[in-house]
């Protein structure tokens, strides 16, 4: 499949193609695409997401009107020189969870950068980041970890379909990981991740609250639960907590 050339494609989007796609485990697929456009050695934030837009240009290179293409929003899990890579929780029907199960190299997708949030500038003035998502953030939180700065501690509690969907993370002695498995509970009735929550703040393990960043992500209501518990239960200053909706039932 050619590429259409840079100049052709709609403003502010780059071509993502498809080198490589390999399962991580069961649960996840990662897409290795080329992408020139996006190539950069800025690799240091972790909130680095990509809007994906499914579009093909017709023969004559014109794109259609972007407003009715599907769009999606993914992690950019990893960037290495001019490969983007991107990992696809496989939760079940869904227009991009179908197309990473499925595409072969060649296959292409529109892709517009997102702006970053600033979570990671805020986060780097607090001694210690607690991650707490699901599958669809497993992505962010890995990349998190990997670019935790020196000195910063960091707990991640990651809510994931079973056993099957752990991967191996950043590992380090200031990192600690706990993996919840649903083991057949759907994502929206878990309370796995609230529990861990609950549990962690009145633990001693943290020692002063207003010294935690917190980064939640994930299904749109259970995450929102999450951050407004930290804001109302334990005054949470709401800077310090970066919440993401990742999907919604
Ligand atoms: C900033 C941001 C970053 C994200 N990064 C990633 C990432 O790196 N990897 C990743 O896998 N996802 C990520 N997501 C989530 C992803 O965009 C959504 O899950 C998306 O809806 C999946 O699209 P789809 O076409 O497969 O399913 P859709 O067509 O959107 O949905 C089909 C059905 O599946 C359900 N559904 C959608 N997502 C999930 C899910 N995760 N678990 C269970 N049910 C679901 C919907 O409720 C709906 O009923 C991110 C979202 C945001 C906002």
């Amino acid at each position: 499949m050619s590429e259409p050339v840079l100049s052709a494609l709609p403003a502010g989007h780059v071509l993502l193609t498809l080198r490589h796609s390999e399962p991580v485990n069961l649960h996840l697929q990662r897409l290795h695409f080329h992408c020139p456009a996006l190539a950069s050695d800025e690799d240091d934030q972790a909130d680095d997401n990509l809007l994906l837009v499914f579009a093909q240009a017709d023969a004559q290179g014109q794109w259609p009107a972007l407003e009715r293409a599907p769009q999606r929003t993914y992690t950019v899990r990893a960037r290495q020189h001019d490969n983007v890579v991107v990992d696809v929780y496989l939760h079940g029907d869904g227009l991009m969870a179908g197309w990473a199960a499925n595409a072969q190299p060649g296959a292409t997708l529109l892709a517009r950068p997102l702006p970053r949030s600033g979570a990671c500038l805020r986060a780097a003035d607090y001694p210690h980041h607690v991650l707490l998502g699901d599958d669809s953030a497993l992505p962010l939180i890995g990349r998190w970890l990997e670019r935790l700065p020196e000195g910063i501690s960091a707990q991640a509690f990651i809510e994931v379909a079973d056993a099957n969907a752990r991967q191996a993370l950043a590992e380090d002695e200031d990192i600690a990981i706990q993996w919840l498995e649903r083991n057949g509970f759907s994502t929206s009735q878990s309370q796995l991740l609230e529990d861990a929550l609950t549990d962690y703040v009145v633990s001693d393990a943290i020692m002063d609250i207003d010294a935690v960043f917190f980064v939640i992500a994930g299904q749109d209501a259970r995450s929102a639960r999450m951050a407004q518990f930290l804001i109302d239960a334990w005054a949470v200053a709401p800077d310090a907590i970066h919440h993401a909706s990742h999907w919604q039932d």
